[in-house]
């Protein structure tokens, strides 16, 4: 098998799966009993949550442990709104979201919320002037991913917070930092609120967490019992808590390591592939070189997806969570509906290896001659 889908999900990793195991087993204790085995319980949740709040340099109240980054995203936008509507309604997002940022905006534009779009350049990045142009005194939030999940489109968040800042203070600068955590050095001093899911840093399914400033208020989306956290009752999940830790250490140690050599192995890839009057490189210089995205040419993107599948190599086409059949982001960057319509995800990992992208080259080339000749 040849997995180049790692910015779909991430294999759990084994030290991080002996971890959750361990944990449930010495320590099933719920976190929210009063005895000593939920005290025990509490404890390490405790200590887990200390080592998370380290590594994102934060305060351990300013994490809100999620099912994943769809329900932080949505903890942090219908929240931020709720608490916000008298002050005002209006919302900002960019053209590079992830689809679950756009279902919430649908939802809340139904409630009655204004959602703007702002542009970016030709290389995916924010336009600065437009955003400012786009701040009212009524705009209560700005939601800008860090790393967009199709084309691994980066922005400066720090940049983006002074322009915001500078507008309306009183604006909060959301973030989904799924595709970055673990891939760039991130920093929570840029935003007011921040999005994980921990399956994309190898841990497990099922665990994520939205950083909120403590300055920061959300109405709870959630309602229920136990006492833990305010926006998200229930009994902790404290063997995917304690896993997401381990997992969240591991993926931030060696960024720089991994990242050159990630980008030996993108760089490869697009040499061989730029080849091909049918395939079109969508990479900006603000890419980031673990997600490479592709355009084909008269080829269908799933029957290319599919054949390599053949072969047991995996790829997406648009994103995996999406059955949009333009990839939005291709359209916001490339303004180009052919281009949009077959796109491939090629994502990797430090784990790939040199061999895996020279196998994964060599059976390009054949299903690529196959289907183009069937094609034209
Ligand atoms: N946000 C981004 C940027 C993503 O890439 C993804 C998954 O692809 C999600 C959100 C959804 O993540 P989860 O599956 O943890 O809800």
């Amino acid at each position: 098998m040849i997995y180049l889908d790692y910015s779909a999900t991430t294999p759990v990793g084994f030290e991080v799966l002996d971890t959750y195991n361990k944990t449930s087993k010495d320590f099933f204790g719920n976190p929210n009993s009063l005895h000593e085995l939920g005290v025990k319980s509490k404890s390490l949740m405790n200590s887990a949550t200390k080592q998370i709040a380290e590594i994102l340099n934060i305060n351990e109240t300013e994490i809100t442990y999620t099912s994943g980054a769809t329900m932080a995203n949505n903890m942090a936008l219908i929240g931020l709104a709720m608490h916000n509507y008298k002050r005002g309604k209006h919302i900002i997002v960019s053209k590079l979201e992830h689809p679950s940022i756009y279902v919430i905006c649908d939802y809340l534009e139904s409630l009655g919320y204004e959602i703007s779009y702002v542009n970016n350049d030709d290389e995916g990045l924010i336009d600065f002037e437009d955003l400012k142009k786009l701040i009212r005194e009524d705009t209560i939030l700005v939601s800008i991913c860090a790393v967009n999940s199709e084309l691994g489109i980066r922005q400066p968040l720090k940049m983006i917070r002074q322009i915001i800042k500078k507008e309306n203070p009183n604006t909060v600068l959301h973030s989904d930092m799924t595709q970055a955590v673990g891939k760039v050095s991130i920093s929570m001093h840029d935003v007011d609120l921040a999005t994980f899911t921990a399956h994309k840093i190898y841990g497990p399914k099922g665990i994520g967490l939205l950083y909120k400033n403590n300055n920061i208020e959300l109405t709870p989306i959630l309602y229920g019992s136990g006492k833990t956290n305010m926006l998200n009752p229930g009994t902790p999940a404290l063997p995917l808590i304690v896993a997401f830790s381990k997992a969240l250490r591991l993926a931030t140690t060696d960024i720089e390591k991994r990242e050159r050599f990630i980008e030996r192995l993108n760089l490869k890839i697009v040499d061989a592939l730029k080849k091909y009057n049918g395939v079109m490189i969508n990479k900006t210089k603000y890419s980031i070189p673990h997600i490479l995205n592709i355009s084909l040419r008269n080829i269908k993107a799933e029957t290319f997806l599919h054949a390599l599948e053949e072969f047991e190599i995996y790829v997406s086409s648009n994103t995996a969570c999406s059955s949009a059949t333009l990839s939005s982001s291709v359209m916001a960057v490339y303004d180009d509906k052919v281009r949009a319509s077959s796109t491939l995800r090629i994502s990797l990992s430090h784990l790939t290896t040199t061999d895996e992208i020279n196998k994964f080259i060599m059976y390009f080339n054949e299903i690529y001659r196959k289907l183009s000749g069937l094609h034209n």
